[in-house]
């Protein structure tokens, strides 16, 4: 064996022990919290591929459009005709349209019905609350509600919360928290939002 191969080697057994360690030690079992924020593209994206993965297994997954109901969304296509998916819409689309704070808060609030209930049901593996972050922001509902809803989940349910400039609290009571980094994006650039790529 070369030299290089052997130092090669050596890396790799030290690697293997320390992941191995760690992985010993990560087996605490149950549903967790997870934050995708940050300016830039990726985390409703993200948020449909932790779905599909869940569907694959065959749980139920409840997911909540805080914020696009009317627009198309290529990943709600694929998925709606598996019975295990839930989707709930807001419907009233994006607030800088409808520029109606009383009829946002009241279409928000009604579609967060539809999330405490799923928040609250054992059988829902996987719950997406995707563009919560605006209401939050927008003050259509309030932090301590989403707390309490997100705390008192049955304990192997999963929450995926999407959206810019989460709030401290669900930073702080999330288990991962990833941060999109807005590096470069095509819009900026002049390019429109493209189909099956951005929705
Ligand atoms: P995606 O749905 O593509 O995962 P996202 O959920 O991270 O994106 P949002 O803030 O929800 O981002 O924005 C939704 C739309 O805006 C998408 O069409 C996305 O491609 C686009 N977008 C995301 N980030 C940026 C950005 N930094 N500048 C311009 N447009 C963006
Ligand atoms: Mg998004």
């Amino acid at each position: 064996m070369s030299d290089r191969e052997q130092r090669h080697r050596q890396a790799m057994q030290k690697l293997k022990s320390h992941v191995d360690e760690r992985v010993a030690a990560a087996s605490e079992q149950r549903g967790q919290v997870l934050v995708f924020t940050g300016n830039g593209k990726g985390k409703t994206t993200a948020a449909w591929g932790t779905v599909t993965r869940a569907l694959g297994y065959g749980y139920r997954v409840g997911v909540i459009q805080f914020i696009k109901g009317l627009w198309e969304c290529g990943e709600r296509e694929r998925l709606q005709a598996d019975d295990n998916l839930e989707v709930a819409i807001m419907a009233t689309g994006f607030t800088w349209e409808t520029q109606n704070r009383e009829s946002d808060t009241a279409a928000c609030r009604e579609v967060w019905q539809q999330a405490e209930r799923m928040l609250a049901d054992p059988q829902i593996y996987l719950v997406v609350l995707d563009e919560i972050t605006y209401m939050l922001k927008f003050g259509y509902l309030d932090i301590e509600t989403v707390q309490q809803a997100i705390a008192n989940r049955p304990v192997e349910q999963s929450v995926i919360v999407t959206g810019r400039n989460a709030h401290r609290t669900l930073i702080e009571m999330a288990d991962t928290v990833t941060e999109m980094n807005d590096t470069k994006h095509a819009f900026n650039a002049g390019l429109e939002a493209r189909r099956g790529i951005d929705f």
